[in-house]
């Protein structure tokens, strides 16, 4: 090592540490190492490109003051990065990653994932900006959570609501109300983080965090979030280490006055492969369900939505399709896009008989179908690889497993023969009997294969409405 870089950066260190906080310090200037000084420049290594576009977002007003306080006006800054994908901890000597604090090209830096909502003054949040509080209906069926919300939106982490979990069937207003929650407090609170993720993206953070070696920088920045609100969260269910990493952001979030925001498809307590460490700190906040709207609430979220799109409908109509209608308010809006449909594309005047023809069309093959190809998708999906990768001939273990459990489900799932799904993966039927079979026998032996492949059933059927 440059002595004289080594000697530098110790004076420089001695300027930021006064700046911020022990923990910020030894999360994020500790780990840096000198390299070389030259020419007014001095170059220093830190351990991925998060690493530095943390730095950049974060330090780079202290940073860039501590080197013109050691090294003058003339004084730069150099960074080295170590590439995430050089497993032999190989050096990436990049030039063109000659940056001084602030003028950096992001673009030329390879980004181990993309983190959704990095940047501070431009949050991405990943919300959509439809789902309000205006037009989330109230009910019976969702008094207590919708009010909960509101509460939290106004204080977020400063009430008794944290966290807020939030559970109930498919369509029963599980998304729109966490993501209200959100965009009701960046309303309110402009200055706050505030992400919000599904289970699954989760998911793919961490499996590309684990391959890039970057779990702790992932890690970091969740827990500098004010508000964290994740969707879904029973496709945690068998997965050893998003569990396990969830569980820390949460402590951690949850003890500096984070507020937390969750759904699921079940009561915690119901989850199976969910821990009970997590799900006993859920208890510490507020478990709130949704239910199936009743006759009142449908009708008003009926009109609400005819509303929203222009539609008029005779009051029998209506009354027709919330008596037909009644598990769930997904597909309450489905009616009301088949019924656009009728007048826009084919002109028709929305009458009694019209409705009927429509809700009950909508009642009988209102589903769609599960095939091989959405099952492959799924499967890809989940294990974070692309679906050519599963169609091909790769023996790799994580890619066999992923073809073969298609082969798994597509027979479980589907009315297709052994032949006709071989043929959907470029195989004939005895590789699909020898799928079936390895899978089985994992079954028989592993637990956690076995919820994890429920909650890809669960995904899969979801995928239909
Ligand atoms: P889930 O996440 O529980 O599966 P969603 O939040 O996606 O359900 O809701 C399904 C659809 O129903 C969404 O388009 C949502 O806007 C609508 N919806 C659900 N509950 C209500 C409500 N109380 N008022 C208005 N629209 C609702
Ligand atoms: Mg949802």
């Amino acid at each position: 090592m440059d002595q004289n870089a080594k000697q530098i950066w110790v004076d420089c260190l001695g300027e930021v540490k006064s700046n911020v906080s022990v923990n910020a310090f030894n999360r994020w200037f500790k780990p840096i190492k000198p390299i070389q000084f030259k020419e007014s420049v001095l170059t220093i290594q830190v351990p991925n490109p998060f690493f530095y576009e943390y730095l950049e977002e974060h330090y780079v007003d202290i940073l860039r003051t501590a080197i013109s306080k050691v090294l003058g006006s003339k004084g730069r800054l150099k960074y080295q990065i170590l590439m995430p994908d050089s497993r032999k901890n190989k050096r990436h000597e990049k030039d063109d990653t000659d940056f001084t604090p602030g003028t950096y090209a992001v673009d030329q830096i390879k980004n181990p994932f993309v983190v959704p909502g990095i940047r501070k003054k431009n949050v991405h949040h990943n919300l959509v900006s439809k789902y309000t509080f205006d037009n989330y209906i109230e009910g019976d069926c969702n008094k207590l959570a919708r009010s909960a919300g509101i509460n939290i939106a106004s204080k977020p982490g400063r009430t008794s609501f944290n966290p807020l979990v939030v559970y109930g069937g498919v369509g029963l207003g599980k998304t729109h109300l966490i993501q209200a929650i959100g965009n009701e407090i960046l309303k309110q609170n402009p200055d706050k983080e505030v992400l919000y993720v599904s289970s699954e993206k989760f998911t793919n953070q961490i499996i590309q965090s684990i391959k890039n070696r970057a779990t702790e920088e992932l890690v970091a920045f969740y827990q500098d979030l004010d508000v964290l609100i994740v969707d879904d969260i029973q496709f945690f269910a068998g997965r050893g280490k998003t569990k396990e990493i969830f569980f820390h952001i949460f402590n951690h979030l949850h003890n500096s006055g984070g507020q937390i925001i969750l759904s699921s498809d079940k009561a915690p307590k119901d989850l199976d492969g969910l821990e009970d460490r997590l799900i006993s700190r859920f208890k510490w906040g507020l478990t709130a369900d949704l239910r199936s709207p009743e006759f009142e609430t449908r009708m008003a979220i009926l009109m609400h939505k005819l509303e929203l799109h222009n539609l008029e409908i005779p009051m029998e109509g209506m009354e027709y399709i919330c008596y037909n209608i009644q598990d769930n308010v997904r597909e309450l809006e489905g009616v009301v896009i088949s019924l656009m449909a009728q007048t826009t594309l084919n002109g028709k005047e929305l009458t009694f008989p019209v409705i009927k023809r429509v809700v009950t069309k909508y009642i009988t093959d209102g589903r769609k179908e599960i095939t091989v190809e959405g099952i492959q998708e799924i499967v890809a999906e989940h294990y974070a690889m692309s679906i050519d990768k599963i169609l091909s001939r790769s023996r790799t273990r994580d890619v066999v497993v992923a073809r073969q459990l298609s082969m798994f489900l597509s027979k479980k799932m589907t009315n297709n023969s052994l032949k006709s799904i071989g043929k959907s993966f470029g195989k004939d039927h005895t590789t699909v009997i020898h799928a079936i079979k390895s899978i089985k026998n994992l079954l028989d032996t592993d637990n956690e294969f076995q919820s994890e492949i429920m909650a890809l059933e669960k995904r899969i059927e979801m995928s239909l409405t």
